[in-house]
């Protein structure tokens, strides 16, 4: 008999006519013989109408009391999901974070769990019953709830899973796996039966929402078999696993992620002294603003130019330090841009394929697509673009990487 931690999105329970379906879905889990816990997000919409209504007190909403309330919409589904199962007559019992005891660090509204009690949801599975889990939530140690940050609901249930030592982490989305890019932007994309960790890793972290990153992060950490399912639809989903199968057939490119959070500022005519970069970036970390990717020019006429980029939501503070520091050490001009996008391909491959960055390069200017800045790591490269060639770019690379998927008859 396994135990299986399923997690259920927002879409998946965005209806009560949903929230039967998933519970006639637990049901004939659970008449395998599984222990089932299932870890459910608010219905989908909730959570930002919650925010929206917080946002009409105040643009800047206290966050530990913004947590109080965004908290609320899983506090629901699990209660609808616990009484639709007890109706079909399996035995179920909801709990909130707080009442398993999801500890968590007190970071409200990006909170990070650090421990989990197993006794009570143990001593129910051991009772027969199905345990229903509000994902997005926790409490810290002076009992404060906290949340997890968006798509904190996978994290919750990779957690759990981990917690548990369940035999797998079961992701139910509207998708059916993991794609090699968003579906929604390029529906010639491809579903994968495989995708390593590391992989996974640094498509969440450069904008591919299906997984958060942290769940990915802990499974990778805790080694928790985690798979990718759509809730309505039969299918093996898409595994995410440890090992890099060396095959042939292997793409050099697994995914394409792309990401439009992002802001670009630049400071030019600075002078070129040692511990220039300090100087300049020193302030913007004060401020608690991260910084994405970085580039300095070479030096011309002893001085340089310096661009960086940010989250769109740190932009305006971003610019209003930036501006100061340019005063300060006497920099000729400071400017931004909010309207880019960061494009991004990921594979294990890259390590030993040689061109790959160049065959990106290649396809983005045949479609005369400007590059911005460039980055690149062990197994990503990532560019900024304009922000509106960004479906154009990544449906070129899409191509270019061969990951069409083969046209279906008739198309
Ligand atoms: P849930 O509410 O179930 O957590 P999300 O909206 O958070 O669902 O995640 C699923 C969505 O992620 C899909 O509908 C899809 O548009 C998007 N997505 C982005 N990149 C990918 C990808 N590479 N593969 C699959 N889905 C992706
Ligand atoms: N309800 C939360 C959100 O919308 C958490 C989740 O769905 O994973 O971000
Ligand atoms: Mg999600």
């Amino acid at each position: 008999m396994a135990l299986i931690v399923q997690k259920f999105g927002g879409t998946s329970v965005g209806t009560v006519e949903r929230i039967e379906q998933v519970a006639e879905k637990v049901k004939k889990f659970r008449e395998g013989g599984d222990d089932i816990v299932v870890v459910v997000s608010a219905m989908s919409g909730e959570t930002n109408r919650l925010i929206d209504l917080a946002k009409q007190i105040s643009d800047k909403p206290v966050p530990r009391e913004l947590d109080v309330m965004v908290s609320t919409g899983e506090q629901v589904t699990i209660a609808l999901l616990a009484m639709a199962l007890i109706k079909r007559g399996v035995p179920a019992v909801s709990y909130t974070g707080n009442q398993v005891r999801i500890l968590t660090d007190s970071a409200h509204n990006k909170a990070r769990i650090l421990q989990i009690d197993d006794q009570k949801i143990r001593s129910d599975l051991k009772a027969g019953r199905v345990v229903v889990v509000a994902g997005f939530q926790g409490v810290d140690e002076h009992g404060n709830i906290t949340t997890l940050g968006r798509g904190g609901s996978d994290t919750t249930g990779v957690a759990l899973a981990a917690a548990l030592k369940a035999d797998e982490c079961q992701i139910y989305t509207d998708v059916d796996g993991v794609y090699t890019t968003d579906p929604r932007v390029v529906p010639q994309a491809k579903r994968l039966d495989k995708i390593t960790f590391e992989e996974m890793l640094e498509m969440a972290s450069l904008g591919s929402k299906v997984l958060q990153i942290r769940s990915v992060e802990f499974a990778g950490k805790y080694n928790v078999p985690l798979r990718v399912l759509h809730s309505f639809q039969e299918g093996p989903g898409t595994l995410i696993t440890l090992d890099e199968e060396e095959s042939m057939e292997q793409p050099i490119i697994s995914g394409i992620a792309f990401n439009r959070d992002e802001a670009k500022l630049t400071i030019r005519g600075v002078p070129d002294t040692p511990g220039v970069a300090f100087k300049i970036l020193g302030p913007i970390s004060a401020a608690n603003i991260e910084v994405d990717m970085i580039v300095q020019n070479v030096a011309h006429d002893n001085t340089t130019d310096f661009t960086f980029t940010v989250h769109r939501n740190d932009y305006q503070n971003a610019l209003q330090v930036l501006e100061q520091t340019a005063r300060e050490i006497g920099a000729r001009e400071v400017s931004g841009d909010t309207k880019i996008a960061k494009v991004s391909i990921v594979g294990v491959g890259m390590r030993s394929h040689a061109g790959v960055a160049s065959r990106m390069f290649e396809a983005l200017a045949k479609e005369t697509i400007n590059i911005q800045m460039i980055s690149t790591s062990e197994i990503k490269v990532s560019v900024v673009i304009e922000e509106k060639y960004l479906e154009l770019a990544v449906r070129a690379l899409h191509t270019a990487f061969e990951l069409d998927a083969p046209a279906r008859q008739g198309e």
